[in-house]
């Protein structure tokens, strides 16, 4: 099993890359004082689309509810209403009725956050996985991100560079070996780490054809010692 020190990668990924949490949704959405419910709309909506279209489909969604986004605004909104808004998102009906299910839910259970709080990480994460729409990923952006707890969402991106690198396969192989690995890290490490990897991913670990010659983990990558 490959050893890495996170720390290191973390700091490689610094020398290379700047930052712009607002082409995050989550990050964005925070930084300008979203409630919970709009983070988890937010993490939602970015599922199988670009950040970019993502935070269109959020600020759409925002302006259509008139400015803020909660259980009851998108209780009280029409299914075509918010489809409509979502549109750039894709799949928005779909995703429309997702966000209906979870409004409802957070309107029944007015006690979730707190619950959620007062649960350890795990027990947290399993209750969010309950939740309509909110598959591994999700649960993790939303843990991680918003009620900062030491777990790492695996996007795509970081799924395949994780996978070349030689950290496993599955999801939550992945997730399991770089939170051990990163013991060491803070949530705000970790969150830098979870960022700058999907950057690392969009732009030199792409999916195909990696530009490994310009990447600073090339000594650390098993892919890149197996292509010889
Ligand atoms: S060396 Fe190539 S395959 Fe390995 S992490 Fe860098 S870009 Fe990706």
């Amino acid at each position: 099993m490959v050893k890495l020190d996170l720390r290191d990668v973390l700091q490689r990924l610094r020398s290379r890359y700047s930052l712009n949490l607002d082409s995050y949704v989550a990050p964005r959405a925070l930084r300008r004082g979203a409630n919970p419910f709009e983070v988890l709309v937010g993490i939602v909506l970015s599922q199988n689309t670009s950040d970019r279209n993502a935070i269109k489909a959020f600020e759409n969604l925002r302006s259509a509810l008139g400015g803020k986004i909660t259980p009851e605004s998108v209780d009280r909104a029409s299914l075509e209403g918010i489809a409509r808004a979502i549109k750039v998102a894709g799949q928005q009906r779909r995703r429309a009725m997702v966000l209906k299910e979870l409004a409802r839910v957070f309107l029944e259970r007015p006690q979730l956050l707190r619950e959620l709080e007062g649960l350890g990480t795990e027990d947290a994460r399993a209750k969010l996985l309950e939740l309509p729409g909110v598959g591994p990923k999700t649960a993790d952006v939303f843990l991680l991100m918003y009620l900062r707890r030491r777990t790492f969402p695996i996007d795509t991106h970081i799924s395949r560079i994780a996978r070349r690198l030689g950290l496993g396969s599955s999801y939550e192989e992945i997730r399991r070996r770089v939170l051990e690995l990163g013991k060491e890290l803070s949530v705000d490490e970790l969150i830098e780490l979870h960022l700058l990897l999907i950057q690392h991913g969009r732009e030199v670990c792409r999916p195909r054809e990696p530009r490994c010659s310009e990447c600073v983990l090339r000594d650390l990558c098993r892919y890149y010692r197996e292509q010889g």
